[in-house]
């Protein structure tokens, strides 16, 4: 059973759970607050007061992933990367924000 129809077969990502934590909040524990999902993207979360963003992308692709390396945005934009998150849902979350 998924909770969320999938429209490619080539995606076994999936979260469960609630929204990641901010990577903000991460470096700082005082300052824990979770991202919100971002509508109309699967998988990606935003974080409004920070201006961050994060994306559930497979391990595979974000191990070749460093911070500060360029990031495409959810919408087309470029992105730089800020963090690599936590392994969950069969992918790594990646922390981005517009370069
Ligand atoms: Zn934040």
């Amino acid at each position: 059973m998924t909770e969320h129809e999938s429209t490619t077969a080539s995606s076994a990502l999936a979260w469960s759970g609630p929204s990641p934590y901010c990577e903000i909040g991460r470096n700082h524990p005082r300052d824990r607050h979770r991202m919100k999902a971002l509508d109309g993207y699967d998988l990606v979360w935003s974080c409004d007061r920070h201006s961050v963003f994060a994306k559930l992308i497979d391990a595979e692709t974000a191990s070749s992933l460093k911070r500060n390396d360029p990031f495409p945005m959810h919408d087309g934009g470029e992105g730089i990367i800020t963090g690599i998150g936590d392994e969950r849902g069969g992918g790594t979350l990646i922390y981005y924000r517009a370069k």
